[in-house]
């Protein structure tokens, strides 16, 4: 038997070894990404700031083949729903199950200027590149936008805030530094009881940095965010969060609902093809509660592809599968100066979702520092 895995990135790496753990040579596992590589994005913050190395959150993914997992460097090209096909760059493959777990891509010439004016704060390279320009801006206005709603892990870009604040405060120049944020929503961690969301803008404006809601952000010219109502905010140095929609490939197939996001089931993930499922950041999973989508991140991902890994194991075995995803996760928010947030999130939880953000603390921050070394350690 063989499953198909789209996608090497957290879904597609967890469901990978779930699934070899279990099954060994029963199953034969084959991981397809374009990208040779794998990046921890938890970490980007740091590497941002220069407290971590692009070496040391990186790993090839064919070390995954020691497990026994079959890892293709391809671009996908097609998915074929009926035939049970899909077309790489350099051949076609075959599956009794599949797994889509491809994230999303960037769209920023959704917003006219991003690719030129702007460093995407979610890109690995613009990462890297952003890091040597920190070193030498000494004083201005720092612009972090996001572009459009949904993307994934909220709390990073209030992440990134935070460290920025560090990273000049410990140069000396905080004083010479304004930091603003830009965001589509109505308040940080919207889908939260609204405490939470208010904790957040106390820091923010403890921090001394500005925080504009329920922006639309219509261009970005050299030195200025232009914004719905002809509203301007000038600034020196931007970064953003572009756009996300789910890979091209996804789109061509009749798998997305409206949102352009994957229609699975809630508690399974399967699409409505028997045996192809999806998880991570291109699914659309419904709040119960809200109505509202669920929110993307890493952790949501890692633990839809084990409840998916244990279901394909019982099918594969006549056995009908019994393993249901919780809808919870969690996320440490790193808040500077050694500190860290950790919160947890239980969004099927009635009569709403369920969030909780426990005060600044070094023991968060040290889990979010051991849980680097652990991805690695489990995973590669
Ligand atoms: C700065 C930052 C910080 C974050 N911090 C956290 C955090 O602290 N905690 C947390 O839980 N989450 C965090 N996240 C979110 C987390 O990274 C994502 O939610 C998670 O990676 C989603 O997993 P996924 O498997 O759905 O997609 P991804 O991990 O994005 O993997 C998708 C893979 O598909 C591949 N792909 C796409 N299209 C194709 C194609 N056509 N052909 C071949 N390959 C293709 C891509 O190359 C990619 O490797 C953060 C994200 C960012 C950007």
């Amino acid at each position: 038997m063989k499953t198909l895995i789209l996608g090497g990135g957290v879904g597609g790496i967890v469901a990978a070894n779930a699934l070899k753990n279990t099954m060994g040579s029963s199953m034969k596992v084959t991981l397809v990404d374009r990208e040779p590589n794998h990046y921890f994005t938890p970490s980007f913050p740091r590497l941002m700031i220069g407290e971590t190395k692009p070496s040391k959150i990186t790993k090839q993914l064919n070390i995954l083949e020691k497990r026994k997992i079959e890892v293709l460097h391809r671009e996908i090209e097609n998915i074929d729903l009926i035939e049970h096909l899909v077309t790489t760059n350099r051949e076609q493959l075959e599956y009794d199950y599949l797994i889509i777990s491809l994230g999303v891509e960037y769209h920023p010439e959704t917003v006219p200027g991003f690719s030129e004016f702007v460093f995407n704060a979610y890109d690995f390279y613009d990462v890297v590149k952003l890091s040597q320009r920190l070193k030498n801006f000494t004083s201005g206005q720092i612009v972090f936008f996001i572009s459009s709603l949904p993307y994934k892990c909220p709390p990073a870009p209030y992440e990134m805030m935070f460290l920025l604040d560090q990273f000049f405060r410990q140069r000396g120049l905080r004083h010479k530094i304004k930091l603003t944020i830009v965001t589509p929503d109505y308040s940080p961690e919207p889908i939260a009881p609204p405490k939470v969301g208010q904790s957040v803008r106390k820091m923010l404006d403890d921090k001394d940095i500005e925080l504009i809601t329920e922006a639309k952000v219509i261009k970005v010219e050299r030195n200025i965010l232009m914004l719905d109502h002809d509203t301007k905010v000038p600034s020196d140095l931007l970064l953003g969060i572009a756009s996300h929609w789910t890979p091209e490939v996804i789109r061509n197939t009749d798998l997305v609902d409206k949102s352009g996001y994957i229609e699975v089931d809630q508690l399974t993930l399967e699409t409505r093809y028997p045996g192809v499922y999806a998880i991570g950041d291109a699914t659309a999973i419904r709040l119960p509660v809200l109505g509202a989508y669920a929110p993307k991140a890493g952790s949501f991902a890692h633990a839809q592809a084990v409840v998916v890994a244990k279901n394909i194991r019982l099918l594969s075995r006549g056995l009908k599968p019994k393993f249901r995803y919780d809808g919870k996760g969690l996320c440490i928010m790193n808040t500077g100066f050694g500190r860290a947030r950790y919160s947890t999130v239980h969004y099927y939880k009635k009569p709403q979702p369920y969030v909780t953000l426990l005060h600044p603390s070094k023991l968060s921050y040290y889990a979010k520092l051991a849980f680097e070394k652990y991805w690695f350690k489990r995973w590669f």
